[in-house]
């Protein structure tokens, strides 16, 4: 006997889950952005004090469009008291100066981030020098890099500097008058990604550290603390760790930094693992025939989108070189200030 067609489709849908989180006062907010992810959610939530969850990238449309979606909920920029921020990339705290000015809101956000925040353009452009550096030790060519990098400054206009008034960290509380969310720090898709657990609603605010459609790229990232200009974090290695902590929270909707909620971030976090698996073993292939660079290993899986998006690229390469050579199957090697890849699995016959 099977179990009739209806029941299969159980599942709550995006709808379901936005109504569910309405009722608990959590508003989606999804704002234009000019990048290729598309709209940015932001969440209204309607406790004491009023909160903001993220801003959206500081552009006159995306402040045009966040004063609409909140007089849809009878709200103005001026009632807001507190700005709270999921991590540090432009398209979720572009507004902050902006919004904090006209409403005088305190912003709480992870507590690397208040000196990143200081002075958000000389971040930035730590962030582009340090990205200069790991493209041209991982043999992007010179010409190509220096490129990529005005890319790069052309989009820091989308960002902010913001004063925040209320650092946090891990395994903080975070209390309004009507709930309270268990602080959480989970780095991997940036440094300072941060998720908001209401334990009693079983409601996670996750940010982009785990979105629906697409996978999260751990971009590699310059460390919020210390000074290190070329020490590259293993971001992939720390976003793994993230995902198996997340894994054991009882949460049943994650409210995604993009896209739609998701209602069960178990199995998602699980196909996450397998496609990180399987990368690491398509890379594994690649460095077979003997020792290549990172930029390479990018070019033989994704050709030209390796040199359009090479940060990208190479960000994901090296992601799954850092599993494999802690796993030992990989080993790196550095001659003239360049680094080269290779396996050390014996060879298939
Ligand atoms: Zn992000």
């Amino acid at each position: 006997m099977t179990l009739p067609e209806s029941e299969a489709s159980a599942a709550p849908t995006p709808d379901d889950s936005l109504a569910l989180a309405a009722r608990a006062g959590i508003h989606r907010l999804a704002i234009p952005t000019p990048f290729a992810v598309g709209r940015v959610n932001c969440y209204l939530i309607e406790d004491d004090p009023l909160t903001l969850v993220d801003t959206g990238p500081n552009s006159g449309k995306s402040l045009d469009e966040l004063e609409q979606a909140l007089a849809g909920y009878g709200r103005t920029i001026e009632e807001l008291e507190l700005i709270v921020l999921t991590h540090q990339h432009v398209d979720h705290l572009g507004l902050l100066e902006i919004l904090a000015r006209r409403s005088g809101a305190e912003v709480a956000a992870f507590h690397e981030l208040t000196g990143y925040l200081a002075n958000f353009s000389a971040s930035a452009a730590a962030d582009d020098e340090f990205a200069q550096t790991i493209m041209r030790m991982h043999g992007v060519p010179e010409d190509l890099a220096t490129v990529l990098g005005s890319v790069g400054s052309a989009f820091r206009v989308f960002g902010s500097s913001g004063r925040v008034t209320h650092p946090l960290h891990d395994g903080d509380t975070l209390a309004l008058r009507d709930r309270r969310f268990r602080v959480l720090h989970r780095p991997g898709h940036s440094p300072s990604d941060t998720i908001f657990f209401d334990e009693d609603r079983r409601i996670l605010i996750g940010g982009d550290h785990l979105l629906a459609k697409i996978s999260s790229n751990p971009v590699m990232s310059r460390p919020l603390a210390g000074d290190a200009t070329s020490v590259r974090p293993p971001a992939l290695l720390n976003y793994i760790e993230s995902m198996r902590a997340t894994k054991e929270l009882p949460a049943e909707l994650v409210l995604p930094g993009h896209g739609e909620p998701i209602t069960d971030h178990g199995s998602l976090i699980d196909e996450r693992f397998r496609m990180h698996q399987r990368r690491a073993r398509k890379v594994l292939g690649i460095i077979a025939a003997g020792p290549v660079t990172a930029y390479e290993i990018a070019l033989a899986i994704w050709g030209n989108v390796a040199v359009t998006q090479a940060y990208l690229t190479l960000s994901e390469v090296l992601g799954h070189l850092d599993l494999l050579i802690r796993d030992g199957q990989a080993a790196q090697t550095e001659s003239d200030g360049v680094i080269r890849f290779e396996s050390l699995e014996p060879a298939a016959h």
